[in-house]
């Protein structure tokens, strides 16, 4: 890779430089040798070079530590559902809205999904949560057992 993207140890600053070469110096002064310094982005073409310097420079503004993989929160989306209905004190209310929540998540719904949000939700146990919605046309049944909301 002919370009990397490194942070000055003078200003702190995120820049490109051209790692053929053994030394850098940045707008700041400061004489950098690339091999001794962390690369964080590597690529052949400048224009890239040029996005992942003012990326890296907005991240460096906005505190972000550069080493650091910036990982997503993994979400479980049943624990999302457990965690928006959890307070909804009407039971047909919440089931419904449950429901709906499984239904978007994965367009139909088992039992087994059903028990993985009712053991966070923490209220009725999920067989009698079905039955419940299916009393109440909360949902509808697909076939092969799997139900969405109406
Ligand atoms: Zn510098």
């Amino acid at each position: 890779m002919k370009y990397a993207v490194i942070v000055c140890p003078g200003c702190g600053r995120a820049r490109g430089i051209e790692t053929a070469r053994k030394t850098s110096t940045c707008q700041c002064g400061r004489k950098v040798f690339t091999s001794r310094v962390k690369r964080h982005f590597l690529t052949d073409t400048p224009s890239e070079l040029a996005a992942a310097v003012a990326e890296a420079n907005a991240a460096l503004a906005g505190g972000n530590q550069l080493s650091k993989k910036r990982t997503r929160k993994k979400t479980n989306p049943y624990s999302m559902i457990a965690e928006r209905t959890k307070g909804v004190k009407d039971t047909t209310q919440r089931l419904s809205q449950i429901a709906q929540e499984l239904t978007e998540h994965g367009q139909e719904f088992s039992l087994a999904d059903l028990r993985k949000v009712a053991a966070l939700v923490g209220k009725e146990p999920a067989d009698e949560m079905l039955a419940l919605m299916i009393a109440n046309n909360i949902v509808y049944e697909v076939g092969d057992e799997r139900y969405r909301a109406v």
